[in-house]
């Protein structure tokens, strides 16, 4: 983080493709709290598929918030190019449409 200072994330991590979640699970030590299945451990991962296989990314605690934020922006901006291009294939059809027609 030296050299960061007013930067609130570098640039190559504006998007991040996958989602964040929360893996809860068991240690396996006997005296541990998380033996009584209820107060387990809580550990903040990315999940993302690569080569067809999902696959986690464990989150120091200081980059879940802005990991979620680059996720977020990545489905935004994936939602908006996915709308850009359904009305570009309606535009296709209705132009060709209009062209047969007019024959
Ligand atoms: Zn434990």
């Amino acid at each position: 983080m030296v050299g960061m200072a007013g930067k609130t994330k570098p640039p190559g991590e504006a998007m991040v493709r996958g989602s964040v979640v929360v893996h809860r699970r068991r240690c396996g030590k006997v005296n541990c709290r998380c033996a009584d299945g209820e107060s387990l451990h809580e550990s903040v991962v990315l999940s993302y598929s690569e080569d067809g296989k999902t696959r986690f990314l464990m989150l120091p605690a200081g980059e879940a918030a802005r990991v979620r934020a680059a996720v977020e922006a990545y489905r935004s901006e994936r939602a908006r190019l996915d709308e850009a291009a359904e009305a570009g294939r309606a535009a296709l059809v209705a132009r060709l449409s209009q062209a047969r027609g007019r024959r």
